[in-house]
């Protein structure tokens, strides 16, 4: 039974000229509770679009996405996402950016904070979250992304190159991280790359896209996943 069915799902830009792009074309896509997708491609072959679509944050021309069979309509606490860019609130503590989703939903502050401080010390950031995303490195402000999209409790992570501006030693700490969480979590993800190492290793099942216009060329298990697979 598929957690996610991604079905005759395309996207189309209208340009300026009146050409429209096709940035994904007719994708289908079956995704089990617990899988690790890694979706790697060349730039511009619809790989941020699909997740921005999954995500709820942007829509499909045609098709449908299915959530335990249900229709996604937009944005939901059932799936986070992680961008490359960190996108920290950066007038908010470490404490205040993993909080800040449990406190739209309205929860008591009290748990806003254990649940807050339980993901924070999850990524490693324990001392940390009084600080300001400016005071941390790169690394650091991607943990707490990621202790913030995983606060509000999604069964799927959305990653979209989470780690393409972190250098080589961080960004081996972050996947060795993130495998931790996915083992124990059971989460299901999502983890676009652009790098083929980090596909093969990261994924249990690697998706390979295509450009122009965009789609899925092949998808198989990974030869070389990292043994927690
Ligand atoms: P990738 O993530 O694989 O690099 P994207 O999903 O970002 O690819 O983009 C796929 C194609 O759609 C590209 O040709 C891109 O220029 C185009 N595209 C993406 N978003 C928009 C947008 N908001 N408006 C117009 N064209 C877009
Ligand atoms: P990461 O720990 O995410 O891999 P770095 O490798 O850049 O990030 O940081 C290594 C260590 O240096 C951190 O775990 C932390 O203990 C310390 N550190 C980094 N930035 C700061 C900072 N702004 N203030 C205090 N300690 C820091």
């Amino acid at each position: 039974m598929s957690i996610l069915s991604i079905r005759g799902v395309s996207r189309s830009f209208a340009g300026r000229d009146g050409q429209s792009t096709v940035a994904l074309q007719a994708t289908d896509l079956e995704v089990a509770e617990n899988d690790f997708l890694t979706i790697l491609g060349p730039s511009g072959c619809g790989k941020s679009t699909l997740l921005r679509i999954v995500a709820g944050l942007d829509a499909p021309s045609s098709g449908e996405v299915l959530l335990d069979g249900r229709k996604v309509l937009g944005p939901g606490a059932d799936r986070g996402m992680v961008f490359q860019s960190y996108t920290l609130f950066p007038w908010l503590t470490v404490l205040e950016n993993v909080a800040f989703g449990l406190r739209e939903r309205g929860l008591p502050k009290a748990q806003q904070l254990e649940i807050a401080q339980d993901f924070i010390a999850k990524v490693g950031l324990a001392k940390f979250a009084g600080h300001y995303p400016k005071q941390l490195s790169g690394g650091m402000q991607q943990r707490t992304a990621l202790a913030r999209a995983l606060a509000n409790g999604p069964r799927i992570l959305l990653m979209d190159e989470p780690f393409g501006a972190l250098d080589h030693q961080t960004r081996e700490l972050m996947q060795e991280l993130l495998l931790g969480i996915w083992e124990r979590e059971k989460k299901t993800v999502l983890f676009v790359t652009h790098d083929i190492d980090e596909a093969i290793f990261m994924g249990s099942r690697v998706v390979v896209m295509s450009a122009r216009p965009g789609r899925i060329k092949s998808d198989l298990p990974s030869p070389f996943a990292h043994p927690r697979h």
